[in-house]
């Protein structure tokens, strides 16, 4: 990131809702630098005990679905929808290198020309090259951030490769898987573990000639959500399969309107909140299990210990269960 320092009032502007403000902070969030980080710790704390920022809390809604099926289409038309209800709609990509070749899904702002130059909206591309444990931490750091800013809706999208899913889905507040409408009568070779993430699923494409096969689709899947999942955070009738089309808007009302009856009954029912809270305490275990990992890495003596049964192991002179007991044993002492 650039090297100015970081304004004093970063936090003011942030809880402001100035926007050139938030990238500043989303660009300190995502170094790794080891002086960027401790900014960018003291920065989310400062925003977290302000008294401005304290109350507010977005939707974040996380949206997965396969490269073509209409993701970037379909959050240009609804962003640009809940934008003219007058709602502030962030999105943020999740997009780990080794799905794609180094790139950015949003790196190519063009994919969402209306709602980029929208300014009630904030677009943030995935840092390229980052691992997933990195994306990770630096989008619910951005998410905290959107938050802050007084942002309504947080959109996370991720292209529906399975580990990105469930990791969205301990930041989010609602999962929303799109598909599009299936040519045969099986369904999708859609995997079970994100099916059962699914809060909703959209089958775009509900328009023209597809109309009708997303209607079918629709209902083969409100079936399968039904025998997968019935959670006591599901109200009646959720998980829901709803048709939608991004090219002619149809069906994003409904949309909309389906996502928020399902978080204000999570909401009423004590079921945010405690997502919320178990989300916190996972991310915080996991952070702590990095930062060992991390520290157990860059410490030499522990590399050398660890290379030393490694080879025992390979040589086949101790079973690998008898010598990682015995490093762990190295480690206490
Ligand atoms: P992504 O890879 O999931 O972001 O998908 P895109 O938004 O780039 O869309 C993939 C293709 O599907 C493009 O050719 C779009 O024009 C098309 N598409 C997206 N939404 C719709 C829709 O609602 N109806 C139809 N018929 N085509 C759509």
């Amino acid at each position: 990131m650039n090297r100015r320092a970081i304004p004093d009032d970063l936090a003011e502007r942030i809880l402001a809702g100035e926007r050139r403000a938030l990238a500043r902070a989303v660009t300190l969030v995502e170094s790794t630098r080891p002086e960027d980080r401790a900014q960018a710790t003291a920065l989310l704390e400062r925003l977290r005990g302000h008294p401005e920022s304290g109350g507010r809390q977005a939707l974040r809604i996380g949206l997965s679905g396969t490269p073509g099926v209409g993701k970037s289409t379909f959050i240009e038309a609804f962003g640009m929808a809940l934008v003219a209800q007058g709602l502030k709609v962030a999105v943020l990509a999740v997009d780990p290198s080794s799905t794609r070749s180094g790139g950015s899904i949003l790196g190519d702002k063009t994919r969402m020309e209306q709602l980029s130059r929208a300014p009630a909206a904030f677009i943030r591309p995935s840092p390229s090259l980052s691992h997933l444990g990195g994306v990770s931490r630096r989008t619910r750091e951005a998410v905290a951030l959107c938050e802050a800013a007084g942002f309504d809706v947080v959109l996370i999208e991720t292209v529906g490769v399975g580990q990105s899913e469930t990791m969205v889905a301990e930041m989010c507040d609602l999962f929303v898987l799109l598909l599009a409408p299936a040519g045969g009568d099986e369904l999708q070779g859609v995997k079970r573990g994100i099916m059962e993430m699914a809060d909703i699923i959209l089958v775009n494409k509900a328009d023209g000639e597809l109309k009708s096969a997303a209607t079918r689709t629709c209902a083969d899947y409100a079936g399968a959500l039904r025998l997968l999942r019935k959670r006591p955070q599901d109200p009646d009738g959720f998980p829901k399969a709803l048709p939608v089309s991004a090219y002619t808007g149809e069906g994003l009302d409904r949309a909309w309107d389906e996502m928020q009856t399902l978080a204000k009954w999570r909401k009423d029912h004590g079921w945010w909140d405690k997502a919320r809270a178990g989300q916190a305490a996972h991310w915080f275990a996991q952070e702590v299990r990095e930062g060992l990992l991390a520290r157990l890495r860059g410490d030499a003596d522990v590399r050398a210990a660890m290379a030393e049964r490694a080879a025992a192991v390979a040589k086949g002179e101790v079973s690998p269960d008898a010598a990682a007991e015995e490093m762990l044993e190295w480690l206490k002492g």
